[in-house]
């Protein structure tokens, strides 16, 4: 009887209690939702400010540029505060091919930055008014000298956080004529055992050979999709 007081008595407090945490919980749904925004907002700054080259001028006026919501867009861009022209930035291609010479392949090791005196795949960017075989194909002769007949596509392998996408060709060299270059301090074909792995480049070269000798075991060709995040 003493117990069923007690609990008589309780239950309006508990009942209050009850109606202050409603509250609070519908205020932090509410502080919850701004926040989602919030975070949605930051995330999408992010996304520019972590991935653009920053801009601070206009290419077309000189004037100065701000990073700003464009109407029907999904992310800030920089816009010219003077000319209103809205500077768009994308990804760039690096394209590249891996010289094949009978059960090897070609790599140069880098000299220059970034990565020098690593081996890497053959390959740079792409540039305007070229296709992207024929990016790889100059590449491969500005840093070899030689020539190469494109095969086939081998890969294509994303770095969001950089803005870059590798595509790499497979390739047969023509001729063992091959030359140093001031783009590489020193060239050699390598069997797979021969591969100086823990010496390559980039992830994305890694990913081309390991694909390729794979590949080759099996007596296929296939494209290949990539991704390197961090
Ligand atoms: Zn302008």
């Amino acid at each position: 009887m003493v117990k069923l007081y007690i609990f008589y008595q309780l239950v309006p407090y508990f009942t209050a209690q009850r109606a202050v945490l409603h509250h609070i919980l519908i205020h932090f749904t509410a502080q919850r939702a701004v926040l989602h925004h919030i975070l949605i907002h930051f995330a999408a700054q992010r996304a520019v400010l972590l991935n653009a080259n920053i801009l601070k001028f206009c290419s077309k006026c000189g004037h100065e540029v701000t990073l700003k919501p464009v109407p029907d867009d999904h992310r800030p861009r920089y816009v010219c505060d003077n000319c209103e022209t809205i500077h768009y930035q994308n990804p760039n291609i690096v394209t590249g091919a891996l010289p094949i010479w009978e059960d090897k392949v070609m790599l140069c090791k880098r000299g220059i930055e970034p990565r020098k005196g690593y081996w890497n795949v053959p390959g740079g960017y792409m540039e305007n008014g070229e296709t992207v075989e024929a990016g790889a194909i100059r590449e491969v002769y500005e840093e070899t000298l030689s020539k190469i007949t494109i095969t086939s596509l081998h890969m294509v392998y994303s770095i969001p956080r950089i803005n870059q996408v590798y595509m790499h060709f497979l390739a047969d060299l023509q001729a063992l004529d091959y030359q140093l270059t001031p783009e590489s301090t020193e060239i050699k074909l390598f069997t797979e055992e021969e591969i100086p792995w823990d010496d390559i480049a980039f992830p994305s070269s890694k990913f081309t050979l390991k694909r390729y000798f794979e590949d080759r075991k099996k007596g296929i060709r296939q494209v290949h999709l990539g991704k390197f995040e961090w």
